[in-house]
């Protein structure tokens, strides 16, 4: 027992204290519920889960990894999570993990969609660090249709999307709202000119 646990302890999935560590790393561009969902059932099978916002990630984010680490802070402690640690990292997951001493990732399914990409990414990592297992937590059936780019959509065109994040994303989302109105308008009234414009106002709310 005691081999294993110091066989473990050097994996990284046991951490110093020897409590299972799990790192659940994305974009949380913004951080949704169902973020939080996956964040709590993680917690019910490791002692510790830190969440890890991807700073260079390829894809283009609304809000800066500050602004991204700030609302999971507030979110874990307007729900009152213990043992959740939020982080950020660029670069290499694999290599942050071992940096940290962390074996296992966690990452949310919603659907049969979500699959093909977490597959490809697990065996990927796998393949860069043989050490480092990826465990999956399905969604709640209530967060299945929730993303952070349903969110920033809604957010943009003015609908409520208080129910579907926690209080400091949709804060945040009102504000970066607030400065990019959008005035909608008939799609056949508007004008070339206009669709631009409008254009150029989208890509400046998730700038
Ligand atoms: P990434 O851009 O790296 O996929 P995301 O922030 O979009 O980062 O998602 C991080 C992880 O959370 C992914 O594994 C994703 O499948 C999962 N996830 C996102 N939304 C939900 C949700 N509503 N329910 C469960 N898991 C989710």
């Amino acid at each position: 027992m005691k081999k294993t646990k110091s066989k473990l302890k050097k994996r990284g999935i046991l951490n110093k204290n020897g409590k299972l560590m799990a790192v659940y790393p994305g974009s949380f561009d913004p951080v949704t519920n169902g973020h939080i969902d996956v964040a709590k059932r993680a917690l019910t099978v490791f002692g510790e889960v830190v969440i890890a916002v991807i700073e260079n990630h390829s894809k283009k984010t609304c809000f800066t990894v500050r602004e991204r680490t700030s609302m999971l802070k507030k979110a874990l402690s307007q729900y009152g999570i213990e043992g959740v640690r939020v982080d950020s990292f660029e670069g290499l997951l694999v290599d942050y993990m071992k940096n940290i001493g962390a074996g296992i990732i966690v990452r949310g399914l919603r659907a049969v969609s979500d699959f093909e990409y977490e597959f490809q990414m697990a065996l990927m990592n796998r393949k860069l660090s043989p050490d480092i297992e990826t465990v999956f937590f399905m969604t709640d059936a209530k967060y299945a249709y929730l993303s952070s780019s349903i969110v920033k959509e809604v957010a943009f065109l003015g609908g409520d999307i208080t129910p579907a994040v926690p209080a400091s994303a949709a804060v945040k989302l009102m504000k970066k709202r607030s400065k990019y109105p959008v005035r909608l308008r008939r799609a056949p009234l508007l004008k070339k000119g206009n669709f631009k414009k409008r254009r150029k106002n989208d890509e400046k709310f998730c700038s």
